[in-house]
């Protein structure tokens, strides 16, 4: 299930190549929140990937690759994009605060340091980057059901599509249908069928084991989750457990065959490349929970692409 990233202490990462500074930062802000170091780019952009943090610190003055360079790498990378960077800098021209606010940092912070000043800075550009955050988790919400809406899906799927492109893994999807859901509106009226939605979508995040599993609704009674690192025989096991659970929970529903709320579940995994987009995977998923419903429901149907004669 995924946490709620605003309940946490706020993640610094200070960069500098001079372990000096990067002590007296660390101590200026000592009590402020979590924080990492890195003495190169290359290391910052490592650990930024790794630790997801909140607001960056960043020298301009580096060799190798310099603060600039850095930013411009946290700025391309979606995953990494969020957090705020405040460059720290021993030019104090007004050249130098526009190039950096331009490469999309938050502030500009001039050597030498003024304790209070950064506190001040680090405070105002964090509590900023919680409301944002915020912000952005209500937008990404479904508000009946609390699971992420279609629109964080489409951006979620893109950016592990990309990943798993790197990576060279599986990427599974498994998409979930009610069955017979209209005829238990029908029946039951709309606002039980709501709470029918909830109880679904809060088994499914149940579920959903691993922190980047993202369940989402899609439609109106159909649910989508993404699923890291799987095969095409993981992604079915986790489709045939999902439809389990749903038996489980075992829903009256007096309009379908078995007397309860069940599922079809269409379930598909690849790994990506470029014959291949994610809307493609979507349209595959689609297809095998279409199988499903002409199976009976009830059931899981892996996606299979269709043979070369
Ligand atoms: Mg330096």
């Amino acid at each position: 299930m995924e946490c709620d990233q605003t309940a946490l202490p706020a993640r610094m990462l200070l960069v500098d190549d001079s372990p000096t500074n990067l002590r007296f930062l660390a101590h200026v802000l000592h009590n402020m929140g979590e924080i990492f170091f890195a003495t190169c780019g290359q290391d910052a952009l490592q650990i930024a990937r790794d630790k997801q943090p909140d607001l960056i610190l960043l020298d301009v003055e580096m060799p190798a690759m310099n603060g600039y360079e850095v930013c411009q790498h946290l700025k391309q990378d979606p995953a990494l994009s969020d957090a705020a960077i405040i460059f720290v800098t021993s030019h104090q021209s007004m050249e130098h605060e526009v190039r950096a606010l331009e490469a999309g940092a938050v502030d500009f912070i001039s050597k030498p340091l003024n304790p209070p000043v950064v506190r001040a800075r680090v405070r105002t550009h964090l509590t900023l980057k919680q409301q944002s955050d915020k912000l952005r988790q209500l937008a990404n919400r479904d508000g009946m059901t609390g699971v992420f809406n279609r629109r964080a899906f489409d951006d979620m799927l893109s950016v592990e599509f990309r990943r798993h492109q790197r990576t060279r893994m599986p990427l599974g999807i498994a998409m979930l249908d009610v069955d017979f859901f209209k005829r238990y509106n029908d029946l039951y009226g709309h606002l039980q069928g709501d709470d029918c939605l909830r109880h679904i979508a809060h088994a499914i995040v149940a579920s959903s084991r691993r922190p980047a599993e993202s369940v989402c609704r899609y439609g109106g009674e159909e649910f989508i989750v993404i699923l890291p690192n799987s095969d095409a025989q993981q992604t079915l096991k986790y489709g045939h457990w999902l439809r389990e659970q749903i038996h489980r929970l075992a829903l009256p529903h007096q309009a379908a065959e078995l007397g309860i709320v069940t599922v079809s579940v269409g379930v598909t995994a690849a790994i990506p490349d470029a014959s291949l987009s994610p809307l493609q995977m979507v349209q595959h998923c689609d297809q095998a929970l279409y199988a499903a419903k002409h199976q009976g429901r009830d059931c899981v149907c892996l996606f299979q692409a269709p043979q070369d004669p």
